[in-house]
């Protein structure tokens, strides 16, 4: 079997004897995008080089970039435990052309790595592209041989890319993986296609226009490639596993928690531990890029991943706090490829531990709250709003670890009462400040805090960067 970090070594290797410089991962923290809550794919550190804002003494690169997706445009957190493909921390795999190559060339080395290098059965892939792009149609028929009916055309924006709504611009192609129809799901394209069925392994962005305001103005001078694959994904289908979380390092990961609370990753419990793994390494590698929980920003998407880890492990039995205990396995499998885990080893784990600590404080006692205003509630009903806002004020429960909590009941949770609850909050505070008799200005303060938003973060509303690989 070829392990996680044998296949990430293998790409990198791959692109290298191709002429690709390799680059380091960048930070989970993005360097320079204010818009951008975390890094999320893999072109996210080239974007100055593709604008042409930045030149570097190269014009192809290789990367296998950290990526979080718990909030902003793209959010995978609700996913996590309960789909095969998704994960709040992934690496993202990527090739770039800078001007160099373009279309021909991208799909070239695409195919030959996959099918060649890699031995993977021609006949497993699927390619889409983007419904006008008759170049990368035919393309996909000269290089792979692919049959017609193999190659699908997608009218939507899932195959079109923009970096936002000026700049760089154009279709994409993205390669899929029959898992067998053993799985449920349909081919891409297809009313069925969120199945796990067919996987999308790996995405291949040809930025060939240039936008102004949303609207193509011409051709880029130097058309560029833009890639990004899924490590976890493209390792369950070398391991010959339909699940990420039954490749090598979540296998590893999971099995630290089912021997830390002598319980089996079946049944119900199936998701805690999953949960709990995918958890484990984005807290980990964000407290190892500088982030610190927090009840406002970045910070407080890392509170949110932490408590909702915590719940789960508190659900498996855990009698003390675990994650930190997890945290040497999470070195073993992960500290090699990124050294930054094994230096930050020791503040992760006191991170976790007294984050578990304080919140163990509540979590208890928010649970009851919580199992008696659901005591009475049928499949199908809503939690009251200022129930969960008194969860997260008194008990610190984020709305979404309310919301995670009454999943496998089938209860939802008053999103627009939540938010009522919360503003209701604030004004009150308001209006006793200035019934103490307080200056002017300490309404300006109210004024503040609360353009700030002090208390929540739901991630960044206006995270207008689009940085889809
Ligand atoms: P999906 O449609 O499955 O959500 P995507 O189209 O949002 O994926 P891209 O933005 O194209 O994903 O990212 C490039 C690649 O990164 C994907 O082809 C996939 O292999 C991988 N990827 C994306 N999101 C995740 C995730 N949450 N967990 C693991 N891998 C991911
Ligand atoms: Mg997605
Ligand atoms: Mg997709
Ligand atoms: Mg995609």
């Amino acid at each position: 079997m070829t392990s996680t970090n044998d296949i990430r070594r293998g790409f990198l290797d791959y692109f290298a004897r191709a002429g690709h410089q390799p680059e380091p991962s960048a930070p989970l923290v993005p360097q320079n995008d204010p818009t951008l809550m975390f890094v999320n794919a893999g072109m996210v550190p080239f974007k100055n080089v593709f604008t042409g804002l930045e030149k570097r003494p190269y014009s192809t690169a290789t990367s296998s970039q950290k990526c979080v997706r718990a909030g902003g445009k793209h959010n995978d957190l609700d996913n996590v435990g309960y789909t095969a493909r998704h994960h709040t921390f992934f690496e993202m795999l990527g090739n770039f052309s800078f001007g160099d190559y373009f279309k021909e060339q991208a799909i070239t080395h695409a195919w030959t790595l996959l099918t060649k290098d890699w031995g993977l059965p021609p006949e497993k892939l699927t390619a889409t592209v983007y419904h006008t792009d008759d170049e990368a149609f035919g393309l996909w028929r000269k290089i792979a041989g692919l049959p017609e009916e193999r190659i699908i055309r997608i009218p939507t924006k899932d195959n079109f890319w923009a970096m936002g709504d000026s700049g760089p611009c154009g279709p994409c192609s993205e390669i899929f993986f029959d898992h067998g129809d053993h799985i449920a799901g349909g081919p891409p394209g297809s009313p069925d296609e969120d199945g796990d069925r067919f996987v999308e392994i790996w995405n291949l962005v040809f930025m060939q226009y240039e936008q102004e305001a949303n609207e193509i103005v011409g051709n880029l001078p130097k058309p560029s490639i833009d890639t990004g694959m899924g490590l976890e994904r493209i390792a369950a289908v070398m391991q010959g596993v339909h699940d990420n979380y039954d490749t090598d390092t979540f296998r590893a990961l999971i099995e630290a928690s089912e021997s830390l609370t002598s319980t089996h990753a079946e049944g119900e419990r199936k998701a805690s531990h999953r949960v709990i793994a995918d958890h484990l390494r984005s807290a980990g590698f964000l407290v190892a890029d500088g982030v610190l929980p927090a009840n406002e920003g970045r910070g407080y998407v890392l509170r949110r991943i932490m408590r909702r880890a915590m719940r789960h492990a508190h659900l498996l039995g855990a009698a003390e706090p675990l994650m930190h205990r997890l945290v040497p396995a999470l070195v073993a499998e992960m500290g090699a490829a990124y050294p930054e885990l094994v230096r930050a080893q020791p503040l992760i784990e006191a991170t976790l531990r007294q984050e578990e600590t304080q919140f163990r404080k509540t979590l208890d006692r928010g649970l009851k709250l919580l199992d008696e205003a659901t005591a009475t509630m049928t499949p199908g009903a809503t939690l009251a709003g200022e129930t969960a806002f008194r969860l997260y004020d008194t008990f610190g429960f984020p709305f979404d670890l309310t919301e995670d909590a009454l999943r496998a009941q089938g209860l939802g949770v008053d999103r627009e009462g939540f938010d009522a609850a919360m503003a209701e909050q604030k004004r009150a505070a308001r209006a006793a400040w200035k019934g103490s008799g307080a200056k002017a200005s300490d309404e300006l303060w109210f004024d503040i805090a609360e353009e700030l938003g002090g208390t929540e973060f739901t991630g960044y509303a206006n995270d207008t960067s689009e940085a889809q690989v």
